[in-house]
């Protein structure tokens, strides 16, 4: 079962928008057991149209195409559609009742553009549209299914789950494909590939291992394919297993889970509550714990201590310990911790300190150093890394640790 997805409209191509259309349905196909093999973007050309159609035709099960469905005179796909299925345009009457009841209702009087609207190829199934007035159109060629649908994002998605998705599953006795994510944090792709070199030359021939590395993050992606869901899923469970048992500690969770909603079920789970104290991140920790809903069951506040006077009258870190030791220190941030523990009477505070860049390293400290603690009521656990000159990216990385290591303190408690 194969599909192709064409996405018309010349602001797609000078990446004035951007083509979520192919993304959205790419992944609804794909759950739907197709195997998406081309995503095609083109001018509201005529010619550009009729090529990308003719080269789909009879070679894909499934060519969905979305824009140029506009009433205005740069919106070309309905015409170039009838020139490609040899037909004419001719007035849908219940599509035309559909934009007068849509304009009478917004009180708009109905002009030449959207009588043109209601117009469509005399030989293709009409795919109803509740939430706008270019409807989706079906058409069949040469043994391929051709679904052309309105650009704008909602109103294709309607036409998909109302009608395009619903007949697919109906024509196609589907194939299933079975993704399940493995989320990954503390090694790098290429240390991880080697980890797994003979895990993956031992998959069955049905099951896939994909790389998906996304900002200090590695998504290990299995996707198996088969007829029969319950085996399936059960040969995929099998080597979810296999990697548990191969990289334990680097799994931190399945699907789409982040750190911070790991630590969040962690918390809940444990009745407990944390805070932070925050030089080099600069809050970056606690947005991303408060990014998750239902974490004011478990968060309780940040302090932003990015100049060492906040450090000191805030968190209660010794002027001559920063003296001594430096800001960016495994001491300093020790008591950094500490003390966001008992300003927020938290059972666990995290705290970093570090040199985010580009600016501000020493041999001994270079850009990209960051020292880590977490505090609990079990004492305190420290670690230092070394990251690279981007400060954004430090940044982040530098919070993706601290949380890593509040994670796995958390776990030990
Ligand atoms: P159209 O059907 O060509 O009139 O498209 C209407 C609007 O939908 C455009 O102005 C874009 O903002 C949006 N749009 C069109 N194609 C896409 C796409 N592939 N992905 C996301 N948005 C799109
Ligand atoms: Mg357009």
């Amino acid at each position: 079962m194969k599909a192709a997805i064409i996405t018309i409209g010349d602001e797609l191509l000078i990446g004035q928008t951007v083509d979520t259309n192919s993304a959205w349905m790419g992944a609804e196909m794909s759950k739907a057991g197709f195997d998406v093999y081309r995503m095609t973007s083109i001018h509201d050309r005529r010619e550009d149209i009729i090529y990308a159609l003719h080269e789909a035709a009879g070679k894909t099960d499934v060519v969905l195409i979305t824009g140029g469905l506009g009433p205005t005179s740069d919106d070309i796909t309905k015409q170039t559609l009838c020139e490609f299925f040899n037909t004419r345009l001719v007035t849908d009457d219940e599509v035309l009742r559909m934009i007068e009841s849509m304009m009478s209702r917004r009180n708009f009087p109905m002009n030449e553009n959207n009588r043109r609207q209601a117009e469509v190829p005399e030989s293709c199934k009409v795919l109803q549209n509740a939430t706008g007035t270019a409807p989706g159109m079906w058409f069949e060629k040469d043994g391929t299914i051709f679904i052309s649908m309105p650009g704008v994002p909602y109103e294709m998605k309607h036409i998909m789950t109302e009608h395009v998705l619903p007949e697919l599953n109906k024509l196609f006795t589907s194939q299933i494909i079975i993704h399940r994510n493995i989320m990954t944090y503390g090694t790098f792709e290429a240390k991880l590939a080697e980890m797994l070199t003979g895990f993956e030359a031992g998959l069955p021939e049905n099951i896939k291992l994909a790389y998906l590395p996304a900002s200090g993050v590695i998504k290990l992606r299995l996707t198996g394919t088969g007829t029969e869901h319950e085996p399936l899923s059960n040969l995929i469970n099998d080597q979810v297993n296999n990697l548990y048992k191969l990289i334990p500690d680097f799994i931190y969770g399945e699907n789409e889970e982040s750190l911070e909603m790991i630590i969040g079920k962690l918390l809940k789970e444990k009745n407990i509550t944390v805070s932070t104290a925050e030089s080099c991140t600069g809050g970056e920790i606690a947005h991303m714990l408060t990014s998750v809903p239902g974490s004011s069951a478990y968060y309780k506040g940040t302090v932003v201590a990015y100049a060492n006077s906040v450090k000191t009258q805030l968190l209660g870190v010794q002027k001559d310990i920063i003296e001594k030791n430096g800001a960016v220190s495994e001491k300093v941030v020790q008591e950094m911790a500490n003390g966001a523990r008992n300003l927020f009477k938290t059972e666990f505070a995290v705290a970093t300190s570090g040199i985010a860049g580009p600016d501000g390293g020493t041999e001994a400290k270079p850009v990209g150093t960051v020292w880590i603690a977490v505090a609990s009521e079990k004492g305190i656990v420290t670690e230092k890394r070394v990251f690279g000159n981007d400060r954004i990216t430090n940044i982040k990385r530098f919070s993706l640790a601290a949380l890593n290591l509040l994670r796995k303190q958390i776990i030990n408690s």
